[in-house]
């Protein structure tokens, strides 16, 4: 089949709700993705940071391959091997006493946000029916209609409605407003301590510690969604680590699935996770012996093969080159580890087309932020290659 054919296969029977740039992948390898025609392209996309291992790590698909072969699913109704490994290893990378497993990332948000409510009733003491959420304006936290529903991009919410009660916006990084945002209804703040999908956008300095004081003093939990920013993204394990704090708890999901399957978890203290008994949650695929086995060996993997310091070192020069480059379309250039947003003053998506026609492959965010973020295991001449190609294209687009 050409790609045409594949494209036009594709709109003709999946709902049309990305609009995907115009080639087709068929195989990948660490940072380079190729398409049928046998074109290679440089990922600076990771998938939304779901391949942050790269394609196909060796390691990851081996650790595949060998469950596949012992045994897949068999749901949380029994016992199974290595869910409780990757658990402890989980627990030893967070330094969090133990998680909760699940698929998506959004269902891990949900498990979040039933988890802060049980505490809210169970623990805080707040009014049945009453616990609020305070979460960020320009949040994003995936797709559900009660996640969408306290989003403040109108295309993620339009006539999906009505929306669940229960939910409070505060401007992000402005702490006098989460401040404001807070009562003794309250039981969690929630939020992305790098918000990705709003473009990239990292809180002014100290904003985080600030509102690590200020769930102390209210008892609220502080809940830090790092489904996008976790696992070395930053050049850290997580990006609280910026700012020396510890969260309440952790939502962890994409890079956990090895770039091979969906993979998220939701990791707290005891106190948190045993507000869920038997029969309050659950789901069929969450901690299945496969998804176990790929999380375990892309814990390990970011750990032995020095991901997270690659993200740190390679990062510092992506954003130091790119902040060296002048071009009047570019606004800012801002972001932390492997994960850098070049805000344009106009849109972001032909500058998109014209890198794939050079070879590499990212798309926009937000309209106007081109986002630049490759596989943790990329190395310095694969960056600085991508670096010329991006170069190339500011030059032809003048
Ligand atoms: C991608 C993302 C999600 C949703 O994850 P899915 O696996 O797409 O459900 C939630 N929060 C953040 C910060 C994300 O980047």
């Amino acid at each position: 089949m050409n790609s045409v054919d594949t494209i036009e296969l594709e709109n003709r029977f999946c709902a049309n709700n990305y609009s995907p740039l115009p080639v087709v992948l068929v195989q990948g390898e660490g940072v380079w993705a190729t398409d049928e025609n046998g074109t290679r392209y440089l990922d600076m996309m990771s998938a939304y940071s779901a391949v942050s291992h790269g394609h196909v790590h060796p390691r990851i698909r081996q650790a595949a391959v060998a469950q596949i072969d012992k045994i897949s699913v068999v749901s949380r109704a029994f016992y199974s091997q290595p869910l409780g490994t990757f658990l402890e290893e989980l627990s030893r990378v967070t330094g969090f006493s133990g998680a909760l497993p699940m698929n998506s990332g959004a269902e891990a948000v949900e498990t979040a946000i039933k988890a802060a409510r049980r505490w809210g009733y169970r623990v805080k003491g707040i009014e049945a029916n009453r616990a609020e959420i305070v979460v960020a304006d320009n949040n994003f936290h995936g797709r559900t209609s009660t996640i969408v529903g306290f989003s403040s991009e109108p295309s993620y919410k339009a006539d999906f409605g009505p929306f669940c009660d229960g939910f409070k916006q505060a401007r992000f990084g402005d702490i006098a407003s989460f401040r404001d945002a807070i009562t003794e209804r309250t039981c969690a703040v929630l939020i992305e301590p790098i918000q990705g999908e709003a473009g990239i956008r990292v809180p002014p300095a100290g904003f985080l510690r600030e509102l690590r004081k200020l769930c102390d003093e209210t008892n609220t939990l502080l809940i830090l969604d790092e489904i996008q920013s976790g696992l070395g993204r930053t050049g850290k394990w997580f990006a609280f680590e910026h700012e020396e704090i510890r969260p309440d708890a952790l939502i962890l999901g994409k890079a956990l699935g090895g770039g091979i399957m969906p993979v998220s978890a939701f990791v707290a203290g005891r106190e948190i996770l045993d507000q869920f008994d038997p029969g309050s949650h659950g789901s069929t695929f969450g901690g299945n012996p496969l998804a176990a086995a790929i999380g375990l060996e892309a814990l390990k993997v970011l750990d032995e093969e020095g991901l997270i310091e690659n993200s740190a070192r390679l990062g510092d020069h992506l954003k130091s080159r790119l902040q060296g480059f002048n071009y009047p379309a570019i606004q800012e250039v801002r972001g932390r580890g492997l994960w850098v947003g070049i805000e344009l003053n106009r849109p972001a998506k032909p500058y998109c087309e014209a890198l794939l026609r050079e070879g590499v492959l990212t798309r926009e965010t937000h309209e106007n932020v081109l986002r630049v973020a490759p596989p943790l295991c990329i190395t310095l001449d694969e960056l600085e290659w991508g670096l010329t190609c991006i170069e190339r294209v500011f030059n032809q687009l003048r």
